[in-house]
């Protein structure tokens, strides 16, 4: 069974290589944003819980999507290994993630971030708004609060993982295609 994160800022195209990915090698994809957004149109206490921290981009407490991946790994035994997309996205995460897979003996195998810049963040989010319709993506300060976030809370987790020399980083600076088998290589 193999642990690999999706590591990079919002709009980097995790999700659309985690796909990419699950078709063509059969892995499994765990997003916690796109769990959080089901137990929101569910309308469940963690949904209501999480809404109101997501629209304004800040981030839903660590217990809460720990707990999340947690119960994911326990329903799915069987699958060839795990796409993590938008988890860890704090030291906490990271090492909460570390601790979770020591207790079944295993680690993760690899973090691969995709880097672009902040200023096609801002680009790729505005375009992605008109396509999925999500509220935190239609709004300049909800992404200037995301894109700070980003910075001050994500970013520290690839020094977490370049100590434990697992991060390897991708320049997502070309086509989808392209960028993808820079991603596939990397997991392969
Ligand atoms: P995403 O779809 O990954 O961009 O996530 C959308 C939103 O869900 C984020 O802006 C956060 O508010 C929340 N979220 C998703 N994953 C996490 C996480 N690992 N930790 C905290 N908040 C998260």
């Amino acid at each position: 069974m193999k642990y690999y994160v999706l590591f990079g800022p919002p709009g980097a195209g995790k999700g659309t290589f985690a796909k990419l990915l699950v078709e063509t090698r059969g892995y499994y994809h765990i997003s916690t944003g796109d769990m959080l957004r089901k137990e929101i149109a569910a309308g469940t206490p963690l949904g209501l819980e999480a809404k109101s921290l997501i629209e304004k981009g800040n981030l839903v407490p660590d217990e809460v999507v720990c707990g999340m991946i947690r119960s994911e790994f326990a329903a799915n035994p069987g699958v060839r290994g795990f796409l993590l997309d938008g988890f860890p996205r704090t030291v906490t995460q990271a090492e909460a993630l570390d601790k979770m897979l020591a207790e079944i003996g295993k680690e993760l195998d690899r973090v691969v971030s995709i880097h672009i810049t902040d200023e096609e963040v801002r680009r790729r989010i505005k375009g992605r708004a008109l396509v999925e319709n999500r509220a935190d993506d239609a709004d300049d300060e909800i992404i200037s609060t995301r894109i700070k976030n980003y910075h001050e809370k994500t970013e520290p987790v690839i020094n977490y993982y370049k100590a434990q020399d697992k991060y390897v980083e991708v320049e997502a600076d070309g086509t989808i295609e392209e960028n993808f088998k820079k991603v596939a290589a990397l997991v392969d």
